[in-house]
């Protein structure tokens, strides 16, 4: 394990030094968790953690993302935070594209997907004003992708205003490939219930793509009218810049960390990894990558009292269960045996979408941001 003393900020204080890189879903909650029990740094591009299951809805009611949209300071009250991207890691310190050369006893990985939204709070909010306000002013919309993303921004558009024309144009074979054949049969009928155009096995060439004269040629040569867009294509995971450090050799084909039972970054002692980039054999979910979280603070509390090297906590990788809202009230879900579709699912998540028991989990007021 690396030892105390990097060399690098913070090389003073000894053995419960944690640096988490990534503010996300997984890391924001470890380290609020681990505030109080060691030397916390934060390292994160964006001032802010956002509740990424609440951005559909935010497009449609951006007053929606005052709640979901949460200053890292507002919850991490103890504990440093420095808004940047990490560049790099050694064996004791994590570099940063502004210049900070971060010593650590302990490093948690959570860089999940990689993203390009705003810096700050303020214009992350305006961007969902902006978002709403094209959808609002458009009697037509086309959305490029039916992930969870895609498919639940056509829900959240087909129910608040039914008189648009939504198209949404997917390259796969089906809608939500990353769960079983009969949800996304259910999702494909809800949607074309609601009017929604779903056009399968087709894309749209994402690099002359423009809102200018209001037509879009699909690769079958299908032509769209639609007065505005939606790139919904899944985003690509945020391990880039760990290839050429000392974790490269830690990465699968796909750019995803390997971990061991104890969310371990195999071959490395003090270094965690957990969420979406971790190789965990399981749907990428975002409750899943909580649980990460907190089976990391029982191994780093042991580690750092000192108690628990042959005692630390293990993660079994979950079974399939999702749940992709579909508008205001209904949902489709993924269980391990079965689909379920409507309202059942939907009272569970699409009318408040977890936020307030996400908040509730950060330690904040669930209902006012
Ligand atoms: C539309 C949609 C709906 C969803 N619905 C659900 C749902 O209902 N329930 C559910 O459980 N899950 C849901 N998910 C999945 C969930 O959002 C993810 O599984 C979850 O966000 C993963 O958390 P994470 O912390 O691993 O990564 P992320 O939340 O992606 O966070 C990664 C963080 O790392 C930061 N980062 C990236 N690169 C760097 C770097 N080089 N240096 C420093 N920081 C970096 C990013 O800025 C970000 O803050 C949904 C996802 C989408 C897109």
């Amino acid at each position: 394990m690396a030892a105390a003393g990097g060399g690098g900020e913070g090389s003073s204080r000894i053995n419960n030094r944690v640096v988490v890189v990534g503010g996300g879903v997984a890391g924001a909650l470890l380290a609020k968790n681990m505030q109080f029990h060691a030397d916390v740094v934060l390292i994160d591009p964006k001032e802010y953690f956002e509740i990424t299951w609440a951005q559909l809805r935010s497009m449609v009611e951006p007053s929606f993302a005052e709640r979901s949209v949460i200053n890292h300071t507002d919850y991490l009250t103890n504990g440093r935070i420095i808004a940047s991207s990490a560049v790099n890691v050694t064996e004791a310190k994590v570099l940063t594209a502004n210049g900070h050369s971060v010593a650590y006893d302990y490093l948690v990985i959570a860089t999940g997907h990689a993203d390009s939204t705003p810096r700050n709070r303020k214009d992350r909010l305006e961007q969902f004003q902006q978002d709403s306000q094209k959808i609002k002013s458009s009697r037509s919309v086309l959305i490029i992708g039916g992930g969870p993303t895609g498919v639940e921004l056509a829900g959240e558009i087909a129910v608040d205003y039914p008189e648009k024309k939504v198209t949404l144009v997917h390259k796969g074979s089906r809608l939500l490939e990353f769960i079983g054949q009969k949800a996304s049969k259910k999702a494909m009928d809800w949607l074309t219930s609601k009017n929604v155009k779903v056009l399968l096995g087709q894309s749209i060439d994402l690099d002359s793509i423009s809102e200018a004269d209001g037509v879009y040629t699909t690769s079958a040569g299908e032509k769209i009218t639609a007065d505005c867009h939606f790139v919904c294509v899944a985003k690509r995971l945020g391990s880039s810049w760990l290839q050429e450090s000392v974790l490269g050799d830690s990465l699968d084909q796909k750019g995803r960390l390997l971990v061991d039972e104890n969310l371990r970054v195999r071959g490395h002692k003090n270094i965690f990894a957990i969420g979406d980039i971790t190789d965990v054999p399981e749907i990428k979910q975002g409750f899943l990558a909580q649980k990460h979280a907190v089976v990391v603070v029982k191994n780093l509390m042991r580690l750092i009292k000192g108690t628990g090297e042959n005692k630390l906590a293990t993660y079994k990788p979950s079974s399939a269960i999702a749940i992709v809202s579909l508008g205001r009230k209904e949902a489709v879900a993924q269980l391990p045996f079965t689909t379920v579709i409507g309202w059942l699912p939907g009272i569970v998540k699409s009318r408040d979408l977890f936020v307030s028991k996400t908040r509730k989990e950060m330690g904040l007021n669930p209902r006012k941001a």
